[in-house]
């Protein structure tokens, strides 16, 4: 099995340093407070005028401008989105690292595609969190934590190994676990992940099994529930207790047909097309489409994004969601719901 580094593998390198945290979205802002809650000295980067600067500042964090807070930090987390940094860095970022800093990104994609340059005299690491920045910080306020990947890309001072896994630990990543890997595989795997698995191919299949029972008649209140709604649950008990767990929660005949129509959905067609996916990946080719995407502003990525917002899944998701939260303003037991 993989070394998984604990808490009690780890020192507290990291509470001696200056760190820049560049950014304070889902991630920056998770980063940003767990550090500080760890006791570290952080300063958030970000643009004058940037919406996240009066957030980060009513967090109680100092706020400054990217090239001031590079020039006076030692380790510099990059949590801009992927898009947003190649240009940040060369004119930002790069010209204010000093040698022996250490510079940090939490997903590998700018380095390994070679969309950013790290000077050579400086220190390059990854630490990626597995899970959205949100659950970050509310795990760790929970005395919990997430599990993440740590990487030394470049060990200049001989210390990047002991700081990155530090920082790791100072976000609260080592309450649950940190495993060493590369850019390359974490990079790589992460692409996978989202597109075939977690986001691109659970949309797609919730999006098939609702339209499925729609187009064959049946209410869309109804297989909205059925498709979508219940997958939290379901979830809910392979995150507890793997695929057994949920298993033995569902009835013999749900996990009977688990077993008889699973097969049938994801058939050889489809593992057929997840390495095809993952071969684009691995060549950048991918890599360069979304590169491209960007510098032509985004047009298809924003179409895309504006038709799948209306999809009749989510209008039918937006009605239920709205009932369910009216119906849990009202009071419990009242007969009449606390409807007029
Ligand atoms: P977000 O989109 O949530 O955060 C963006 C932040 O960057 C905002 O504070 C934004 O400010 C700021 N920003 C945008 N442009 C600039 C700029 N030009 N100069 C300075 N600040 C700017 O990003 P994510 O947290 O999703 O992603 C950050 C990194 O973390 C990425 O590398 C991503 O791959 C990685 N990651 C993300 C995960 C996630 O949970 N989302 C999970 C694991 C890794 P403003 O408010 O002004 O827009
Ligand atoms: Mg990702
Ligand atoms: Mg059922």
């Amino acid at each position: 099995m993989a070394r998984v580094y604990r808490e009690g593998d780890i020192g507290n390198e990291i509470a001696q340093k200056r760190i820049a945290v560049l950014g304070f979205g889902s991630q920056g802002h998770a980063h940003a407070l767990n550090l500080r809650d760890s006791g570290c000295e952080v300063t958030v980067g970000l643009y004058r005028g940037s919406a996240s600067w009066p957030k980060a500042e009513e967090a109680g964090l100092r706020v400054a401008e990217i090239p001031e807070t590079v020039r006076w930090a030692e380790v510099v987390m990059m949590l801009l989105p992927d898009e947003r940094q190649p240009p940040v860095f060369r004119e930002q970022v790069a010209p204010n690292l000093a040698e022996g800093n250490l510079m940090l990104f939490a997903h590998g994609f700018n380095v390994h595609f070679n969309q950013v340059s790290v000077p050579p005299e400086v220190d390059l690491g990854l630490v990626a969190p597995k899970g959205p920045g949100h659950v970050l910080r509310s795990l760790y306020e929970e005395g919990k934590g997430m599990p993440a990947l740590f990487a030394v890309g470049r060990d200049a001072t001989g210390q990047a190994r002991d700081l990155v896994l530090s920082y790791a630990k100072g976000i609260g990543c080592a309450r649950a676990g940190v495993l060493e890997t590369t850019f390359a595989e974490e990079t790589e795997t992460d692409l996978f992940g989202e597109q075939a698995v977690l986001c691109g191919g659970l949309s797609a299949l919730l999006k098939a099994g609702f339209e499925t029972l729609v187009e064959a008649g049946y209410q869309p209140e109804l297989a909205y529930y059925e498709c979508v709604n219940e997958l939290k649950l379901i979830v809910d008990l392979i995150y507890e207790g793997g695929l057994a767990r949920m298993r033995y929660s569902v009835s013999n005949t749900a996990e009977y047909g688990d077993y008889t129509a699973g097969p049938k959905v994801i058939d050889e067609g489809v593992r057929e097309r997840m390495r095809e996916i993952l071969a684009d990946i691995q060549s950048g080719r991918f890599a360069k489409e979304w590169v491209l995407e960007n510098q032509a502003g985004g047009s298809s990525f924003l179409a895309m994004r504006r038709r799948e917002a209306e999809h009749m899944v989510e209008k039918v998701g937006a009605e239920l969601r709205a009932l369910a939260a009216e119906g849990a303003q009202s009071p419990a037991g009242s007969p009449a719901g606390g409807e007029s």
